[in-house]
């Protein structure tokens, strides 16, 4: 296959041919064979798929709120082509068995895919870490709140495990010990009350108030102490979605790496009259301050990953009260367009974003075949026209949650992506007619 005339990140034209599952050459007057199928790309940006590594899935267990196929499809539409799933399924992925199961839906996926162990106190290390598991994450220093939450002493174990074994600890880093109950005792008192919910938020609930009883201190605290044991244990660990500026910083100063979900990035708390508990999430939705701060953390290279923390429900669940609706947003189908969509605008720099969602996640986590446009590397590539952006519309996406906080939100959607030399997802840009292709996806994991 031979793309030609693509633009690079680097603002190069190029044509890109693919031999098999890989890229053989990036250069400039590359003549077809005559067996060889040519797709023009006319000046459009050839962009290397993007590695989200943090999406759940939701099977086993969940299958009305994903599937391996509605997910990876989803993904693939969104130009990602590595996933890396979450453990909270169920079974959770903290045993043989949980992983096993796993292991055998994600044969239905689209793209590539890494599968995270979880850490629970019936976890199982030393079946864990004879399966290829990508990591260990999200694991939730939370002490108890029916999250998947450990421990301290049981964190502290999961460090040295995974250190022995090689592997990084994703955190989820909130301390429930510093939430502001205050915020939401009313909506408990109210929960007896007769008549329906006025808002979607539930009848007294400020639109807010998920924001603000989980603190940005119970965040800022939980990265600190968890970063602080893998110091200790000199073991690797990522903090995942991070989402104030100040846990940005804790986080990179003490060594660690950090990741930043796209709707801390462009979503904040003045958003959720909209949302209302479609945008409760954890961490929940921040200041406009902290946002913007966040921002620009994102833009000069202080944090290191963008991921998705795709965690998709139904409208029914989420159009539940407050303290019913479940958290977390979907988001994999829509990272990529929305920060294509500032390089259009000149806020971000297109080789940043490459960085932040492909070249830098497969360096952290060791995937040195993926994350650039190189000669040798996985033809993981997305073709887009930067100068075509579109509204972000719920019914355009491909996720089974069928809603997306972002909408309205203008995107720069791939029209083709491609994983390992499989064309798994096209769109006419003049018809929006769609195609999927395979499923291609294979296990991926850190390389030892
Ligand atoms: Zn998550």
């Amino acid at each position: 296959m031979l793309i030609t005339d693509a633009a690079l990140v680097d603002g190069r034209v190029r044509d890109v041919r693919v031999e098999g599952e890989r890229i053989s050459a990036v250069e400039r007057g590359l003549t077809p064979d005559s067996d060889e199928r040519v797709i023009p790309a006319d000046g459009r940006l050839l962009f290397p798929g993007a590695i989200d590594v943090h999406v759940h899935f939701r099977e086993p267990g969940f299958p009305h709120k994903e599937t391996w196929e509605t997910g990876s499809r989803s993904a693939a539409a969104g130009g990602v082509t590595t996933v890396v799933d979450q453990p909270n399924t169920d079974p959770a992925t903290t045993t043989g068995a949980g992983f096993d199961a796993k292991a055998t839906l994600a044969e239905a996926s689209l793209v590539d895919y890494g599968i995270n162990g979880g850490v629970t106190p019936d976890w199982e290390p030393d079946v864990l870490f004879d399966r290829p598991i990508f990591a260990l994450g999200e694991v939730f220093l939370a002490d108890s709140t029916g999250e998947m939450g450990i421990d301290a002493e049981l964190f502290a174990e999961a460090v040295d495990r995974a250190r022995d074994a090689g592997a990084t600890v994703t955190v989820h880093a909130e301390n429930a010990d510093l939430f502001d109950e205050a915020a939401i005792e009313s909506l408990e008192d109210d929960s007896d009350a007769d008549s329906p919910p006025s808002s979607p938020t539930g009848r007294s609930a400020p639109a807010d108030a998920w924001s603000a009883y989980r603190t940005a201190e119970a965040e800022i605290d939980a990265i600190e102490r968890a970063v602080a044991v893998a110091n200790d244990a000199d073991a690797p660990v990522h903090v995942a979605h991070t989402s104030t500026p100040e846990g940005v910083d804790a986080a990179v100063d003490a060594g660690a790496t950090c990741e930043v979900t796209p709707h801390h990035l462009f979503l904040s708390r003045e958003d959720l009259p909209r949302l209302g508990t479609f945008g409760r999430m954890n961490p929940p939705l921040r200041s406009e301050d902290r946002r913007a701060a966040l921002f620009e953390r994102v833009a000069d290279g202080t944090v290191d990953v963008i991921a998705t923390d795709h965690a998709p429900h139904t409208v029914e669940e989420k159009e539940q009260p407050l303290l019913e609706a479940p958290s977390g947003v979907p988001g994999v189908e829509t990272m990529l367009p929305l920060l294509l969509e500032t390089v259009r605008q000149g806020r971000l720099e297109p080789e940043r974003v490459r960085d932040l969602v492909a070249a830098t996640p497969a360096k952290l986590f060791d995937l040195p075949q993926k994350g650039k446009v190189e000669p040798g590397r996985d033809a993981d590539l997305v073709l887009v026209d930067p100068d075509r952006p579109r509204e972000t519309q719920a019914g355009g996406l491909h996720s089974k949650a069928g809603w997306t906080p972002f909408e309205g939100l203008w995107g720069v959607f791939p029209e083709l992506t491609m994983v390992r030399g499989t064309v798994v997802y096209t769109r006419d840009p003049e018809t929006g007619a769609e195609t999927f292709g395979p499923a291609v996806g294979e296990n991926v994991r850190p390389e030892e």
